[in-house]
């Protein structure tokens, strides 16, 4: 791609994520896409959202606003390829990525590996348990020794009753090893279809935002709260998500992730262990044990509000830039 095909589409990811006062020498994106005979190619992910239909908790936090600003982050490189264009309803019918790293047992949770942040530099916000403690203690799948083993267990779960309902569970997928972990809810239609998060409308809004911090989709490990679809995409009862948490727990263990981005109310209230609207949990960086954790909007509510889109890119900058200085 030469620089002006990298030009144009990163420009366009900045359109897509609400970013028209963007400032290029003077211009705005639109200016700057016009200049490169970009006009009118509208925008992607605008359109009314299908995600996981449910909205309860993200309509009940529509009018928060956020309390705490991060410090703004330096715009991103551009990304590699072009990540615009309509966004369709059907979900990828290609073959998951393999998880890399899954021949060998994944053992970095010995010895743990400490994520470092200068957290004065940012907002600080929760903090959850210890980077020794708590959350690892008692795990029923403390000693399942990699993601692989630990999704064929997922699979054949019946910890709760919602396999009853379910087509297929879905673990997760990505990097074994990856420094950035994403964490939503629960599978939706498509991901109930599939096995696979987030590849439904709002998992490939999800995937531009990646794409828009330059990170790919196959870098990230992406997960949810519960591993089976809730009949009717209801949110997840106590009872189901108590009985899921274990896993979560083990595949954060596992990843040993330097970044943890929670995707809308449900995930972020859940990881936090709080009832604080969204709205007043983002524009910080909080810890959960002793992980930098970042909180944005889920994706299928930036569909069905596009006003969010530029705090969420608010968000993921910060998530990138929490990333960047981890070490
Ligand atoms: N919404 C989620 O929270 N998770 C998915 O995997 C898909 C949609």
């Amino acid at each position: 791609m030469d620089a002006k095909e990298r030009l144009r589409a990163y420009l366009e990811q900045r359109r897509e994520l609400g970013e028209s006062e963007y400032l290029l020498d003077g211009l705005s994106v639109e200016d700057a896409l016009a200049a490169l005979g970009a006009i009118g190619r509208g925008r992607a992910g605008d359109g009314p959202g299908t995600g996981r239909g449910r909205t309860p908790s993200e309509n009940a936090t529509a009018s928060d606003t956020p309390v705490r600003n991060a410090p703004s982050a330096p715009s991103p490189a551009p990304v590699s390829g072009p990540v615009s264009g309509p966004v369709s309803d059907a979900p990828p019918r290609h073959a998951p990525p393999e998880p890399t790293a899954e021949a060998a047992p994944d053992v970095r949770d010995e010895p743990s590996r400490e994520v470092t942040v200068d957290m004065k530099a940012f907002t600080q916000g929760l903090v959850v348990g210890d980077r020794n403690g708590g959350l690892f203690e008692k795990n029923p799948f403390s000693d399942v020794r990699s993601l692989k083993a630990l999704a064929e267990i997922i699979e054949k779960c019946t910890r709760c009753p919602l396999y009853k309902t379910a087509t297929h569970a879905v673990p997760g997928e990505g990097a074994a090893k990856a420094d950035f972990m994403v964490v939503g809810e629960a599978p939706g239609a498509n991901e109930d279809e599939t096995g696979r998060p987030f590849v439904g409308q709002s998992g490939q809004l999800l995937t531009k935002i990646l794409a828009a911090i330059d990170l790919q989709r196959e870098d990230v490990f992406i997960a949810n709260v519960v591993k089976h679809r809730p009949p009717g995409n209801r949110d997840p009862k106590p009872n189901e998500v108590e009985a899921c948490s274990p896993y979560l727990a083990r595949q954060i263990q596992l990843v040993k992730p330097k970044v943890i981005l929670a995707l809308g109310t449900f995930a972020a209230q859940t990881l936090l262990e709080t009832k604080t609207p969204i709205g007043k949990l983002r524009g910080a960086v909080h810890r959960y044990h002793g992980i930098p954790l970042v909180v944005t909007y889920h994706p299928a509510a930036l569909l069905r509000n596009p006003a969010w889109k530029r705090p969420t890119w608010d968000d993921v900058k910060l998530a990138r830039r929490v990333l960047d200085s981890a070490k």
